[in-house]
């Protein structure tokens, strides 16, 4: 039987016959586009997509995963496009085949092991469906077998990424069958001698062993029997590196690796595993302290088993792992036991799922969710790790970064310098404002200035704390002048208040003033009042005489508001007022002033201490623009969001933000918009009416801050 048919005939197992029908097209499809070229080893190309899609036969994918694994290399090798996969396949097909495109752009090259971890996060974070993963191991898997064809320079680098990157990242997933051949072959690849000589002396050690396992096998099997527990009984042999590394961090001789040997035992649900156990420890007697329950307390990948090693006969230590069969199924196919499970219903697996890692759970979580609602979720991300993005410095070293981190967070992330000196960036090699978020995989590069310096405006989109307490910092103690400029405004203001001139305050009172409040200068007492330590009423009345101030209540004097000031003004994030709203200002100690527009809730809850208000108008002459929150609830349809992306693109507003969260039919799209008045707002509001998907649409001025 060809490779071809036996392909067909593993998926006719499992699969409905018009899925299968499917996969022979793919199958004559990649098989004609590959026809004539060949593989280093000589062999007709079209052996390696099949042999890649037999490894994922027996984790029983879907048939867009056969196909994609069987066109994986179509797109990249031959002059098939994408689009002309998509009409064939189908969308689903062409992304999957396209995000396997995108990770082959990546290749570690690194020595440093802290970027291992997070090169192996990128991948995943890249992929955004575990499908990609899985045909991109199983593609790996296949390159390693058949790795000897290359020259020795790469054999060791894909044999150092394999071993770095993508045996863990089988592991992770609870491909365990995958992780070990991905391991074995690395190591034969990447320590030839070593790999030789162990596999001889475990060929010799098995030979001598052979006829005592047989005996423990029998043993182990008429206990079970007597005791009447359903059991499924079986030797198997550890895999190569295993032993290998045990040698490394234990520091042991081969001859001291007595369990390559290890006795597995499937029983039917979890109290036959236990009572298994009681059996076997009866039997021969354990050896103190390798006693572990996983099944109480699930490895990180959702891996469950009893692991005991027992004193065999002749004092042999013999390792015995105890499950159920469905965890044994799990421990074998590993996330993909989600497609076995998919039919069945009732089955325990969602119970373990509960149990089982934060990330794991998540994960298949997005991929039970990616069945409904298709269409309009296909522009988002099915994230593997929403809280994190992971980016290149020019050197090729890999940042995690948060999510919505900008480049002005990558700067300072690099080094407090190139993040004071920042002016510019390019993003993937083209210029890109400072504010640019950052996406998975983007190369970031950093453009300095000597004399230059941070800006008030990078707090808006500075993210990382790192970040954000630099520029503050640098604010604080650069921009004293700016700080003690502001602060004089407040201070005259609250004179007006008082009906006394700037200009009537002496000397004499300042100098008073700074004995009793022990600053150093006027300019450090205005300073303060600019950025909200002190209060523009208080020192007022300390700097006239008493009798003068006597029960004097502030009134009128308004203070006018431009949006660059700097550190002494900001905008509240709960309401965000914008040019035109009714605004008030709030003083805030060591976060200066505070502009609330004149209704919102969060600031009505917090009335009191009336002395901390003051009057605040916009000025005329105001050219910045600012954030405002936006809600608008639309039908889901095709492309919907990009409409209204590009609604608000046409009303010359820009989007900062954007959350979504879906119920049923409809999604709520949570935007923060940058607008100039509320003029704008009210256009950029009667665009968006227009569109026929649109539901509901309100401005949100209750944000939680
Ligand atoms: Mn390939």
């Amino acid at each position: 039987m060809s490779d071809a048919d036996a392909l067909l005939q593993e998926i006719s197992a499992y699969l409905k016959p018009q899925d299968v029908e499917r996969v022979r097209h793919a199958l004559e499809f990649s098989d004609i586009a590959h026809r004539g070229q060949l593989r280093l080893s000589g062999a007709p190309y079209i052996s390696h997509p099949i042999a890649v899609a037999r490894i994922l036969t027996p984790l029983h994918l879907d048939a867009q995963t056969i196909s994609a694994a069987l066109l994986h290399d179509v797109v990249e090798d031959t002059d098939v496009t994408g689009e002309i996969i998509a009409r064939k396949f189908g969308k689903s097909v062409a992304d999957l085949v396209n995000g396997l495109s995108k990770l082959d752009r990546f290749k570690f090259e690194t020595t440093e092991d802290a970027q291992a971890e997070n090169f192996r996060k990128m991948l995943l974070a890249m992929a955004r469906d575990v499908r990609v993963i899985l045909i991109k191991l199983a593609d790996r898997l296949h390159n390693m077998r058949t790795l000897d064809a290359m020259t020795r320079d790469k054999i060791e680098r894909i044999a150092r990424e394999t071993m770095e990157i993508y045996a863990p990242i089988a592991n992770r997933l609870g491909l365990s069958a995958i992780h070990q051949e991905l391991e074995d072959l690395s190591f034969k690849h990447l320590h030839p001698n070593r790999y030789a000589v162990l596999s001889k002396a475990l060929q010799v050690a098995r030979g001598n062993r052979r006829e005592m396992v047989g005996k423990i096998l029998t043993a182990l099997r008429q206990r079970l029997t007597r005791n009447h527990i359903p059991a499924q009984v079986s030797g198997r042999e550890k895999h190569l590196f295993g032993i290998y590394r045990k040698m490394q961090t234990k520091s042991l001789a081969f001859s001291q690796v007595l369990d390559i040997y290890g006795f597995r035992v499937l029983v039917d649900d979890v109290p036959a595993c236990y009572h298994a156990l009681g059996v076997l420890h009866a039997l021969y007697k354990p050896i103190p302290g390798k006693f572990k329950d996983y099944i109480a307390i699930p490895k990180a990948n959702g891996y469950q088993s009893l692991h005991t090693t027992l004193f065999g006969p002749l004092g042999t230590p013999i390792e015995v792992q105890i499950r159920t069969h469905e965890m044994h199924e799990i421990a074998e196919a590993g996330v993909a036991s989600h497609w076995m499970y998919k039919s069945a219903r009732n089955t325990p697996i969602n119970n373990l799922h509960q149990k089982t890692h934060q990330w794991l759970q998540s994960l298949l979580e997005s991929l039970s969710e990616s069945g409904n609602s298709v269409e309009f979720l296909e522009h988002l991300k099915v994230d593997l790790f929403p809280d994190e993005v992971y980016v290149f410095t020019p050197k090729g070293r890999i940042l995690a970064l948060p999510r919505g981190a900008t480049v002005v967070d990558f700067a300072y992330s690099v080094h407090t310098d190139i993040g004071d000196r920042c002016v510019a960036s390019k993003v993937n090699f083209e210029l890109a404002p400072l504010r640019t978020e950052l996406r998975n995989g983007d190369r970031v590069e950093i453009i300095t200035a000597p004399h230059a310096k941070p800006n008030p405006a990078w707090l808006n989109y500075a993210v990382t704390s790192k970040a954000r307490s630099h520029i503050r910092h640098f604010l604080k103690t650069v921009n004293f002048q700016e700080s003690a400029a502001m602060g004089e405004r407040l201070l005259n203001q609250a004179l007006a208040s008082l009906n006394v001139k700037p200009r009537e305050i002496d000397m004499a009172a300042w100098k008073r003033l700074l004995k009793t409040t022990g600053a150093k200068s006027r300019e450090e007492i205005l300073a303060d009042i600019g950025l909200g330590r002190r209060l523009n009423v208080v020192i007022a009345r300390q700097l006239i005489p008493a009798s003068e101030a006597m029960d004097q209540l502030p009134t009128g004097g308004v203070i006018t508001i431009l949006g660059t000031e700097g550190m002494a003004v900001q905008f509240a994030k709960c309401c965000r007022p914008i040019p035109g709203d009714a605004i008030v200002g709030v003083i805030k100690s060591g976060q200066g002033l505070v502009v609330h527009t004149h209704d919102c809730p969060t600031l009505r809850k917090s009335r009191g201490g009336a002395d901390k208000w003051l009057d605040v108008a916009w000025d005329k002459n105001i050219s910045r623009l600012f954030e405002v929150g936006v809600r608008v609830v639309v039908a889901n349809q095709r492309g919907v969001l990009a409409k209204v992306a590009s609604v608000i693109a046409e009303a010359e507003s820009n989007i900062e933000n954007v959350n979504f969260t879906s119920e049923g039919d409809y999604t709520a799209l949570s935007f923060t918009l940058q607008v100039s008045n509320r003029k704008h707002l009210a256009e950029v509001m009667r665009r968006l009416r227009k569109l026929p998907e649109i539901i509901q649409i309100a401005r949100v001025k209750n944000a939680v801050a």
